[in-house]
Order: structure tokens, then sequence, then C-alpha cells
């Protein structure tokens, strides 16, 4: 399938970007700044680009009311490689060995889970595996630990279509939260977390880059193991760039902030945001063929996911929305199904569309 125009795009990560970031950077392209040259072709150490890097961090402060109290990292490696760089990081605050808990309701917390055994004792406090990950266990079953550094959680997971509707409670304990696919999606009270993570390639910018935004106070304490580049006291000290950082991905993250801001900020996303995943769920829950298997009160509101009843219309479905321009429904292979991905950057109109072409399918099926 090819197309001669935009598609709506409903990818999973990497996920469509707002039109205006998209021709901001290609009238950019050739000549940034009047330098005559693109931002990807100049020094990461010039003035210009750091100026820009400050002004990133900046937006991103200001858009999360991030307080002085935390420091913003942006680093390579993805939302895997905090998974590692996480436990080498906060696991020697723990006070009898290495250890932390883990929330795991989802693909990714459980990849965050594996990946930390290697460090230490991941110690697994609550599981929704035997719910084939469609809910989030109830509280007064989580067993967290007494000695555990940290408890790790993923906020939105962007494979079974789970969200935490809040912070979950964990009695004080420090908490990270895996944000990767709904970072300044809704309004979040930074101080609830010791560290927030996640790449930029679901609800920011290209991929490349990832965020983290740590408490001063937790850094410093690494193993000695720990990559230099993933030690974030190291990074913190050098502005993120002990090493040569991904350049046009922050210009991107950067221009993406920008967009935000104009749109009136996360608050005013949220709203947007809510809209769009009411107008598919109120759908969904009406409809004889398709349906929903997430308990409503963690409905994520980035990644919805569905199936058809009749599963032998699954080809046809994504045949026919591919070539009406509703493109990237396939789930994930590990969840099976559908799953429309309602980032930031996807308009009303795009989800308008969807659900109008999904009556119509029904209609005809
Ligand atoms: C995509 C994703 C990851 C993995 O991110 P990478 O940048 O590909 O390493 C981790 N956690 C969640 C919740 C994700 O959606």
């Amino acid at each position: 399938m090819t197309f001669d125009r935009r598609i709506f795009n409903f990818a999973a990560g990497p996920a469509t970007l707002p039109e205006e970031v998209l021709k901001q950077a290609a009238a950019e392209m050739l000549n940034w700044q009047g330098l005559g040259a693109s931002v990807m072709e100049v020094s990461h150490r010039g003035k210009e680009f750091m100026a820009l890097y400050e002004e990133v961090l900046q937006d991103l402060r200001t858009l999360m009311e991030i307080p002085d109290s935390y420091e913003i990292l942006m680093l390579q490696g993805g939302g895997l490689g905090q998974n590692a760089a996480i436990p080498m990081n906060l696991m020697p605050l723990a006070k009898n060995g290495p250890k932390a808990d883990f929330l795991v309701t989802g693909v990714w917390s459980e990849k965050s889970y594996k990946e930390a055994e290697k460090y230490g004792v991941a110690h697994l406090a609550a599981s929704s595996a035997a719910e084939k990950f469609n809910t989030i266990p109830a509280r007064s079953t989580w067993q967290l630990s007494d000695d555990a550094a940290y408890v790790h959680y993923c906020a939105n997971e962007t494979i079974g279509g789970v969200e935490f509707p809040d912070v979950p409670d964990v009695n004080g304990k420090l908490l990270v939260a895996d944000i990767s696919s709904n970072i300044l999606s809704r309004e979040i009270d930074i101080t609830k977390c010791g560290v927030w993570f996640g790449g930029a390639q679901k609800n920011i910018g290209p991929s490349g880059v990832t965020i983290v935004i740590v408490r001063k106070d937790l850094m410093g304490h690494s193993m000695k193991i720990t990559p230099s580049i993933w030690d974030w006291s190291k990074q913190a000290a050098t502005d993120s760039m002990l090493n040569t950082p991904p350049t046009f991905s922050i210009y991107m993250a950067g221009l993406g902030f920008k967009w935000l801001l104009k749109q009136g900020g996360v608050k005013a996303i949220e709203k947007r945001n809510l809209e769009k995943a009411d107008l598919l769920y109120n759908f969904l829950d009406q409809s004889s063929l398709y349906e929903n298997r997430v308990t409503k009160e963690y409905r994520s509101r980035m990644n919805v996911t569905f199936f058809l009843k009749n599963e032998n219309l699954n080809a046809q479905f994504l045949e026919q929305s591919n070539a009406a321009g509703l493109v990237a429904l396939r789930g994930h292979k590990a969840a099976g199904g559908m799953r429309a991905s309602i980032y930031n950057a996807m308009p009303l109109e795009g989800v308008k569309a969807l659900v109008e072409f999904m009556r119509d399918f029904e209609r005809r099926a």
C-alpha cells in the first residue's frame, strides 16, 4: 500500500508526530539558525546547540512542573537501557544487599523485572500474569518488602493497554515509574516518584533519546560495574554529554515540547486525550463485533486494545482499515487482536475516522 497523503497512524512507537513539528524540521533541515548546516551537523558543544539544549530542558520542566530537586537526563539506550541502569543506580540503597520490588502488570514491567534479576534480588510484589495482563492486582494483595531499595511499576502498559489511574500507594516507599508510553499525556505530581523514565518515540518525538527524571539525592550510589554512560551522577555532571548525545532526537523532542506548550500544555492535552479515549471505548462497549478486555478502571488512554469476536475477520479488518488510511492497527504479537495507539499527536479527527470505519465494517460483517 502506498499513499500520496498523510495517514492516520495508530502505531505504538515509533508513532505519529504533529504535522507542524515535521514541517518545521523540514523547513530548517538545510540551514538551522543561519549556520548554513542542519542541526545534525553542528557540534553538541557549540553555543547554538547548548542554548537549544537548555531550552529543551526548561520547556520539559515547565510542561511537567518538575521541581529543582529533580535532574532531567537525556540519555541513549531506551527504556530497556534504563531497565539495567535503574537497578545499577538504585539497588545499592537497599539495607540488606541489592534488592527491589516489582509490580508486574504487562510485558514491559515483566521485562524490567527480569532485567533487574541480573543485579540483585528482584522481588515480584504483584503480578496480573494469571489474568493475562488485563488488569492491575488489587492493592491489598501486593507483597512489598521491607528491605527493597525501591518499587518499580509501569504506568502504562503499551501492549496490554493497561494504565494506572493514579500513582500507586506504596506506603511511602521509593517509587520508580516507566512512563515510556504516557509521558506528557496527563498531569502527574513529580514528587510522588523518585525516578520517572521513558523513551521519546511514543509521545514526544523520534526514537533515540531517553528521558530520565531523577531526584537529585538518588544519584551517586551506583554499583561499581555501572557503565559510565548510564551512571546518572556522571551524566548529570556533564549535562548528559558524557559522550555525544543524540542531537537530532533532542532537537525534535524540543519541537514536540513547543508544540505541546502551544496546545495549552499537559492539562489541555489530557482533556483531549480523555475525549479521544472515551469516544473509542464507548463505541467498543456498545458494539457486538468488537470488545476490549481490560478492567474498566485500568483502561489505557493511550493504547486502546480490542478484539474482533469473530477472529476470522482479522485479516479483512486490517486490510480494509489500511486501505482507508487507518494504519498500524494490528495488536502486538504478545497480546494478539488489535491496538489503536492514540498518543498526544493523534488528532480527534483520527479517532473519529477510526470509529466511523469500525462502525461501517461491523455493519458489513
Ligand atoms: C516502548 C516501551 C519500552 C521500551 O522502550 P525502548 O525505548 O524501545 O527501549 C519500555 N516500556 C514501555 C512502557 C514502552 O512502551
